[in-house]
């Protein structure tokens, strides 16, 4: 960016709010986020563009020295201006553009509640700005918006004309010291800068923001900490005469079958025991109990179902599930692809993420002997991302 190099760049970085929709006590965006204060993502965005000259942080006056050590955690090569706020975003914003130098060209402006920002992001807002003046950044909106008064729709907007408008926003330090000013001797009020410029009847113009530039207004903005869980489930059942062979929801047709309470389906049983697992949610005879004669021969499959409500109700998604199938008898590669792609659909998963295997115990143990079928399976669980 060539033309920034002998321009005074400053950012006016908003963090003055109260988050009161957050429910928290004091300054939101000195609320963790993976473990470090929203605001300090925007600091070390703007402090690692060279274009910036000029770094000035809007705060609440009892958060000053806070924001101060913050800053120069962040920033320690720079020289951050931490000042107080006004009781709106406006008046903060305006407090802001009053400390940079005269002699600034461009201004940034940004609030400390989108921490998702990045650098390449702002520079596609500041070479707007040096042809437009008046730069925001938007995403187009996704949902269909409705005027609704006192319960009752009253007009459906043209979507197609719809941006949500995001920060930063970039104007000449002139022009938007302009609007503030003018917006001050009105009495106007405004949710952003823009809207402004909007009112001195100068063009705004709209470069693409991104979906994850995300404002934190409420709680469940913030994104969740990953977490990720194994579970381990190993299973037995005895092989006898005139039962269905079931693994993983198919039937194979064998002269003996597997003896249980339910369809006996050893590879689905060993499975839903290591989601469990992973869950700490107990093992599948705790659920489903063989003294419970709804189970009775019940499809697992059907009880694979349960645990999958249960999988989705505690915000996990299914990573990965591999199986060992330990089996003398009948040869089960040929119905391999097939018990795979039913477990996958069960999982709501692709079957690439689904690995059954088979062996036999070459002639060892109860499974050498024909006795009986044993599983081993492991699965991967993780939080659900928003
Ligand atoms: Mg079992």
């Amino acid at each position: 960016m060539q033309e920034a190099v002998h321009m005074r760049v400053g950012v006016v970085i908003a963090a003055a709010g109260e988050g009161k929709r957050m429910g928290a006590e004091g300054n939101k965006v000195l609320l963790p986020l993976r473990g470090r204060p929203m605001l300090q993502y925007s600091i070390e965005c703007f402090a690692a563009m060279e274009e910036v000259t000029d770094l000035v942080v809007v705060t609440r006056a009892v958060d000053l020295e806070l924001v101060r050590e913050l800053a120069r955690q962040a920033a320690p090569s720079r020289s951050v201006q931490v000042v107080a706020g006004g009781a709106e975003r406006q008046e903060s914003v305006y407090l802001g553009l009053k400390v940079l130098p005269l002699d600034t060209d461009w201004v940034i402006i940004h609030d400390g509640a989108r921490p998702f920002i990045n650098p390449e992001l702002v520079r596609r807002g500041l070479e707007a700005a040096f042809v437009h003046k008046a730069v925001g950044l938007a995403v187009p909106v996704k949902d269909t918006i409705k005027r609704v008064q006192e319960g009752f729709v009253v007009d459906t907007l043209n979507r197609a004309e719809l941006w949500a408008m995001q920060t930063p926003q970039i104007f000449s330090f002139e022009l938007i010291l302009a609007a503030h000013e003018r917006a001050r001797e009105l009495g106007l009020q405004a949710t952003d800068d823009c809207a402004l410029v909007e009112k001195l009847g100068h063009p705004v113009y709209i470069a693409a923001g991104e979906y994850g530039n995300i404002k934190i207004t409420t709680p469940d903005d913030l994104p969740r900490r990953e977490e990720v869980s194994v579970g381990f489930g190993y299973d037995v059942h005895r092989l006898v005469a005139d039962r269905p062979l079931v693994l993983g929801g198919v039937t194979i047709p064998y002269e003996k079958g597997l003896l249980g309470h339910s369809d006996a389906d050893v590879l689905t049983h060993a499975i839903m025991d290591a989601l469990l697992g992973a869950m700490g949610e107990g093992d599948i005879g705790e659920h489903f109990p063989d003294t419970d004669q709804r189970y009775a021969g019940i499809s697992s499959m059907l009880l694979l179902r349960h645990v999958m409500d249960l999988v989705n109700a505690g915000g996990w998604e299914i990573c990965s599930v591999d199986a060992v199938i330990m089996a003398q008898q009948p040869k089960l590669s040929p119905w391999k692809a097939a018990i795979r792609a039913s477990l996958a659909q069960a999982l709501g998963i692709a079957e690439r993420h689904v690995s059954v295997k088979a062996t036999t115990t070459e002639g060892l143990g109860f499974v050498g002997r024909e006795e009986g079928i044993a599983v081993q399976a492991v699965a991967a669980l993780r939080t659900r991302q928003c």
